[in-house]
């Protein structure tokens, strides 16, 4: 393998991480998802809906057709390949574009269209006509902001009147020069800076309020206060959007704090199985050894895309990894590698082939069958077919790959790298 052909991007997995760097990696993760994601999650499970008014019958749609949405939206919408709302979002839309406006949580595994779905409701609530501030979005970093700017950009390409303003570190701004952009997107500290400091946002004219990645965003330090104080500026009236991966007891105590009076809606994750993926184990007695074997099995594999899974000490910036990224999501690139930490959190579902290069442990070295699990598995009848290689290069890593074997009652079968007729 050429060093051209596999780019490398991972933290530092030294088991003896700070609550901070925690915190950043989920935000890293978050992003990596979405970068890594080019096409909504499956998901066969019941969406749960609480409505606020128990009375007042359940909307739910199965075409934007029926949403009634401006010419010029749903046109984006078809042009980004949409073809039917996705789960979650066939009870979100039209609660969010109902009359008078609804506030909603909203939970579900990311990669099942919240974001998509906030973007819709932010532009159909605009007035293209005002020139202010109507939407504001925060989101908890400036690369997770982007992205979701990209999205609004993307979906309003044929509503060009709709103008997008970015709150975000770097983005130099005088005091009192007022916004003219309908829709506002930042991070909590900019966006208050904006409100308070630099009077750039008038919050009492905005109509919706939109707090994406709640769970990440308490995870940071001041976000949750920031986000409270931006809240408390907005008019009665405003319609309240929160949207989580994860619903941990903070994260829903943050939730109902941000929006009152919600409607509810929840779309539990997914279970992951090993039924659809061959699991294999080399062995290997040497460093060297694992590097030609990974070379072998990169060379047999043809068509798909693989991604590596080892610990190593190199840093990337985000920044430069999210170009990477997106050029493997693309298919540019045949191989991702990264590490333990920065993938704990990260779904694979679209890649065939992973290859654990080092064994997944927790942070004191033992087995971590979740982790496993997550790194390989796949979703109920959606999941393609899939390939597992795990690298054993000890006595350890021989008992670490038993303990999995057993847990999860499944055979880790060898595999003869000079041999690999079987894998292809
Ligand atoms: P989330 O915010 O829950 O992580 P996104 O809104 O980012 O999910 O959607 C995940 C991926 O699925 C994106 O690539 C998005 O373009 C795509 N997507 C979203 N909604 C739909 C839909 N209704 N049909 C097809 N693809 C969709």
């Amino acid at each position: 393998m050429e060093a051209g052909d596999a780019n490398l991007h991972q933290t530092d997995d030294n088991g003896d991480k700070s609550d901070e760097e925690e915190k950043e990696d989920r935000a890293t993760q978050s992003l990596l998802n979405k970068l890594i994601r080019s096409n909504v999650v499956n998901n066969t499970n019941q969406v749960e809906v609480l409505q606020r008014d128990p009375n007042s019958p359940l909307y739910s749609v199965k075409t934007f057709e029926e949403l009634r949405l401006k010419p010029q939206l749903l046109k984006g919408v078809y042009e980004m390949g949409f073809n039917r709302p996705s789960k979650i979002q066939e009870n979100a839309l039209p609660m969010m574009l109902a009359e008078p406006p609804q506030n909603l949580i909203a939970q579900s595994q990311s990669g099942t269209g919240k974001t998509a779905a906030f973007v819709l409701a932010m532009l159909s609530h605009v007035d293209p006509s005002l020139k202010w501030p109507q939407c504001l979005c925060i989101s908890p970093t400036y690369e997770l902001a982007l992205q979701t700017g990209k999205v609004i950009e993307q979906m309003g390409k044929f509503y060009p009147e709709v103008k997008l303003a970015y709150a975000v570190r770097g983005h130099k701004m005088e005091r009192g020069v007022k916004i003219k952009e309908q829709i506002v997107i930042g991070t909590p500290g900019t966006v208050l800076d904006w409100c308070i400091k630099l009077k750039l946002i008038d919050p009492k004219k905005i109509k919706v309020f939109v707090l994406d990645e709640a769970d990440v965003m308490i995870a940071t330090q001041g976000h949750q206060d920031q986000s409270i104080r931006i809240q408390r500026m907005l008019p009665k009236g405003c319609q309240m959007l929160l949207f989580s991966a994860t619903f941990e007891d903070s994260v829903w105590k943050f939730a109902e704090r941000v929006v009152p009076d919600p409607n509810i809606i929840k779309l539990k994750r997914e279970e992951e199985t090993l039924d659809t993926i061959k699991q294999y184990y080399v062995l290997c007695n040497s460093k060297e050894d694992k590097f030609n074997a990974l070379c072998n099995i990169y060379g047999a594999i043809t068509i798909a895309q693989a991604m590596i899974f080892c610990h190593v000490t190199n840093w990337l910036a985000v920044e430069q990894r999210a170009a990477v990224i997106e050029r493997f999501r693309d298919g540019k690139e045949k191989v991702l590698i990264t590490t333990n930490v920065c993938a704990r959190g990260i779904d694979v579902e679209q890649v065939s082939v992973v290859i654990n290069f080092d064994l997944p442990l927790d942070k004191d070295g033992n087995p971590d069958n979740e982790t496993y699990l997550h790194r390989i598995g796949r979703t109920g009848r959606f999941g393609k077919r899939g390939l597992a290689v795990n690298m054993v290069d000890s006595q350890r890593s021989m008992e670490i790959l038993k303990t999995y074997e057993r847990h999860f009652n499944k055979k880790i079968g060898r595999l003869d790298t000079d041999d690999l007729d079987e894998i292809e």
